[in-house]
């Protein structure tokens, strides 16, 4: 079993498919995990709830999918997320509406946890620093856990009572071993570690390995859409800057 692993898609439609194309021609899949905000920023939030639905799928849910449907606040986004939360609501269909407010924050599979945050806060909290790995080391109830939400690739390895964080290599298999892991594969729709490729991994069951892998896009057809929508123009630059 392959399992091909998304985080934060953001309503990024061409990016989304480039990465379902990518991965269906290196060695398929069998099925998808998605870490969350499938929608918010980008033109698409329907297009992608549904070609995401379209394949064998487990989903949580991101801040800006609540957000979009009206289950949380926007009082923590900035201005532009805002923005684009409520342009977002207005392109849902009510079966998009009701699919995003049934995620589960949580879901397991096989021996991942995944989650868009953090296990402490599964919605808000950015795992990005030592204290934050180490508390939910210290909550997570599996050997593996997949994050997104920083939209910043990298593996987070425990040892003994300390983390390691490393980066996450593009192209090259990690075996995942006895010890546990945190793991974010990085965005699809709006990368902000300086790349503006979209962001995937592979997790093969099979040789228990995970591989990162980044694909180009046709980033100007998604900035065009955004532009015709009335995007901030701050949202519709940064894709092309990876930030
Ligand atoms: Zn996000």
């Amino acid at each position: 079993m392959r399992a091909l692993i998304v985080a934060d898609v953001h309503s990024n439609l061409e990016a989304l498919e480039a990465v379902m194309t990518d991965a269906s021609q290196r060695e398929g899949f069998d099925t998808v995990w998605s870490l969350g905000d499938v929608v918010g920023y980008g033109p698409d939030p329907g297009p992608c709830i549904d070609l995401l639905r379209s394949h064998d799928l487990v989903c949580v849910a991101g801040n800006h999918d609540f957000a979009a449907i009206g289950k949380i606040g926007t009082d923590e986004f900035n201005p532009f997320a805002a923005a684009a939360a409520r342009w977002t609501a207005s392109q849902l269909k009510s079966g998009h509406v009701s699919y995003l407010a049934n995620l589960a924050k949580v879901e397991r599979c096989e021996n991942f946890i995944l989650v868009h945050g953090s296990l402490r806060d599964p919605i808000w909290e950015y795992l990005v620093g030592q204290l934050a790995a180490l508390d939910s080391f210290s909550r997570l109830e599996s050997s593996y856990c997949l994050v997104g939400h920083s939209h910043m690739p990298f593996l987070c390895v425990e040892m003994d009572s300390d983390v390691d964080f490393r980066s996450f290599v593009e192209g090259k298999s990690t075996a995942l071993g006895p010890n546990r892991m945190i793991i974010n594969p990085g965005s699809v729709g709006q990368p902000r570690d300086g790349d503006p490729r979209s962001s995937y991994a592979i997790y093969d069951n099979y040789t228990g390995t995970i591989v990162r892998y980044r694909v180009t896009y046709d980033i100007s057809v998604t900035q065009e859409k955004m532009r015709r929508a009335g995007m901030p123009n701050y949202l519709v630059q940064r894709l092309s800057k990876g930030q």
